[in-house]
């Protein structure tokens, strides 16, 4: 193949059934036509049979749309491929996804033999199932998306339209797609000959794989440039609110399995697959016995399959480079993100609750450590951090699991510097965090120079998070309402939200004793710790004319100790426990509580004693109502938007009192805890 720099190629097809020996792409140098690397890479042949060219050859899309710029966009990388890839894990459960459960539980009955056969069965299943999914989804963004943006008509049509300055990224995308269906064409028509309901007795899977294998190679330039790609979608939707509302109308309709995934996350699914084709095949082979054709057959089409996909992971890899190059830059070369042993895990933006307002941060996590950073211009999604950013060791953090479902895009993070309550733009990414932080926090233990008494000994300095989810005054017997955000103080020691009169000030230790703001039940513990002694540490002790003096917070100020407290107006109050109320606790959720026509948004908290609590906020303790339910019926209906739970007192007609819920977790949850309480046979 002749390939020269600095000349421009023109790409000539010729016909499928050509039997000459000539490369099926030729190439002859063009002055009209305008360089396009984006070609040149397809036209790598990386090793494939000339009838695999041939078969490709006849697949591709015609000349006229294969011309695109090329892209150089450097703007911030998103965690996109971390966060979409288990997305697609769980749209592939919804298809044909081979699970050894199903495997195991259905087949009790067979011997070893006969449920390896079975495994592998389902295996070839989900091969074929894979490579149609792929099809498919290559048809709706190559076919579907450009004739909904052409009835879609005005600005949205003139998108296909190619321009001299450079195509829309749709069209680019579009016509990359073709490129790569053309090649995926190739690949499943191999597949025509394997007969996938009798996988298991002829080595023919492999054997097409061995054949086919190469073509998927042909996929390389693209996934080089995929994020590239997807930072370009999420910047033009995210100019073009018209655009971005027509692209979600399209999504709903035609991306509607594994929770609507967007376009760009629908680029990644094609890196996926490829990864799915390797490790199916490899399991294919695990069910064969050792030196027969089967085993012998699937074991060489695996390799072929890890030759390309090697090759692909070695691309990620340089991806995540490129991402740690691009956080350093916009670290403005602060931070050492090359530092030995330290990788760059995830970044995301997210909202930063400080319990007056919500403010926007970045959050980076290495291997070691996580930053917390603040955006120069929040409207330019790579922009550089402030200079003044939060860097926090990693083993010296704790991360709080909120066990309610309602509420699981929050991320509360307990540092030696201050409690942060974060707020991810969805659950599945503040599950993704929560896993990549505690298995780093695993591995770092691990790691030579962890020591565990400098650790625990930096830990005492965790600062308490914010309970920011309460209306009231968490005192027990005082339970206040707040009546302004003024009203309210945080104990500095335990977190808690407190009213004035409860508000009290003590040298707390997580801030070296420096005088702080905190609850009545914390300051009579401090007090009690002051009045046996134990409270301040020797070495921070001084005596002047009797009187005990202590250095307190980083400077080591000198202060009188008893100058350090001043008493609650209220005392002797315990305060509620937190950690009580989840072990009473059957259920708990946000509902809408009913009265006539008219909904009043509220928590249902039914306790471990069959009462049911209403409270207006999560974690207030003073109830809106409460009912002892232990008698009561329950009527269930479903309505559009969810399911409402009626109660009527034993006996009685007419309901006690009703509430609907809408999240399906939130339904399934109520359905069980309420079920002996149900009237219908549903
Ligand atoms: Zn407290
Ligand atoms: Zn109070």
């Amino acid at each position: 193949m002749v390939r020269e720099k600095g000349h421009s190629f023109n790409l000539t097809q010729r016909p499928s059934s050509s039997s000459s020996k000539a490369p099926s792409f030729s190439l002859s140098p063009s002055v009209s036509t305008p360089p396009s690397p984006s070609i040149k890479e397809t036209n790598e042949t990386f090793g494939m049979s000339l009838r695999l060219r041939n078969r490709i050859s006849s697949r591709l899309p015609s000349i006229s749309q294969l011309f695109s710029k090329q892209l150089s966009v450097n703007s911030a990388m998103s965690t996109e491929l971390e966060g979409s890839s288990s997305q697609f894990d769980f749209e592939e459960k919804e298809e044909l996804y081979y699970s050894d459960e199903i495997a195991s539980t259905s087949t009790t009955k067979m011997d070893d033999a006969q449920r390896k056969l079975e495994k592998s069965r389902r295996l070839g299943l989900e091969f074929e199932g894979q490579l149609k999914n792929l099809t498919h989804l290559l048809r709706v963004i190559t076919e579907e998306l450009p004739s909904y943006l052409k009835t879609q008509g005005g600005k949205l049509a003139k998108i296909l339209v190619p321009h001299k300055q450079g195509d829309h990224i749709l069209l680019q995308i579009v016509n990359k797609m073709k490129m790569i269906k053309g090649f995926h064409t190739a690949f499943t028509d191999g597949f025509d000959v394997v007969d996938f309901s009798s996988i298991q007795e002829d080595p023919q899977l492999a054997t097409v794989i061995i054949e086919n294998a190469d073509v998927l190679k042909s996929f390389i330039p693209f996934l080089k440039e995929k994020r590239e790609l997807v930072e370009e979608v999420k910047l033009s939707r995210a100019n073009d609110k018209e655009l971005d509302l027509a692209l979600k109308k399209f999504e709903e309709k035609h991306f509607k399995r594994g929770g609507h995934l967007n376009l760009q996350n629908q680029l990644d699914r094609i890196h996926q697959t490829i990864m799915r084709y390797g490790f199916l095949m490899e399991e294919f082979g695990k069910c064969f016995s050792d030196g027969s054709e089967m085993k012998k057959k699937a074991e060489e089409a695996v390799k072929k399959l890890k030759d390309v996909i090697t090759i692909v992971e070695a691309e990620m890899a340089t991806a995540t480079e490129n991402e740690t190059r691009k956080v350093h830059e916009r670290l403005q070369g602060r931070f050492d993100t090359f530092k030995k042993a330290r990788k760059l895990l995830l970044q995301e933006r997210v909202w930063s609750d400080n319990g007056m307002r919500l403010q926007e941060r970045y959050l980076i996590l290495f291997t070691d450590c996580m930053l917390v950073c603040r955006l120069t211009n929040s409207k330019d999604p790579g922009c550089t951090f402030e200079k003044d950013f939060y860097e926090f060791d990693l083993n010296t953090i704790e991360i709080e699991i909120d066990q309610y479902q309602e509420y699981e895009k929050v991320l509360k993070v307990s540092t030696t510097q201050r409690g942060f309550f974060f707020l991810f733009e969805n659950g599945k990414l503040k599950t993704d965090w929560i896993k990549a932080i505690l298995d780093s926090q695993e591995k770092m233990k691990n790691r030579i120079g962890y020591d565990k008494k400098i650790v625990e000994a930096k830990k005492k300095f965790l600062k308490p998070v914010w309970v920011l989810e309460s209306g009231e005054c968490l005192m027990e017997q005082c339970s206040d309402k707040f009546k302004s955000p003024e009203e309210r103080n945080y104990c500095r020691r335990c977190g808690l939200s407190i009213c004035p009169l409860c508000t009290g000030f003590a040298p707390v230790s997580q801030y070296q004793f420096e005088k702080q703001i905190v609850c009545p039940d914390c300051f009579e513990e401090i007090l009690d710790d002051y009045v046996t002694g134990t409270l301040f540490p020797e070495e921070l002790k001084l005596s002047r004319k009797g009187k005990l003096y202590v250095k307190t917070g980083k400077t080591e100020e000198v202060k009188a100790a008893e100058k350090l407290f001043k008493e609650p107006k209220k005392r002797d109050l315990k305060k509620f426990d937190l950690e009580e109320r989840k072990k009473e606790t059957k259920a708990f959720g946000f509902v809408y509580l009913r009265s006539g026509a008219m909904e009043t948004e509220a928590y249902a908290w039914l306790k471990n004693d069959n009462r049911l609590v209403f409270v207006k906020q999560k974690l207030d303790f003073k109830p809106i109502f409460e009912r002892n339910i232990g008698s009561h019926n329950v009527q269930r209906s479903k309505e559009k938007d969810g399911f409402v739970f009626a109660f009527s007192k034993k006996g009685r007609t007419t309901d006690d009192f009703t509430f609907r819920v809408k999240e399906p977790n939130s339904i399934k949850k109520w359905n069980t805890v309420l079920a002996d309480h149900f009237t219908d046979s549903k």
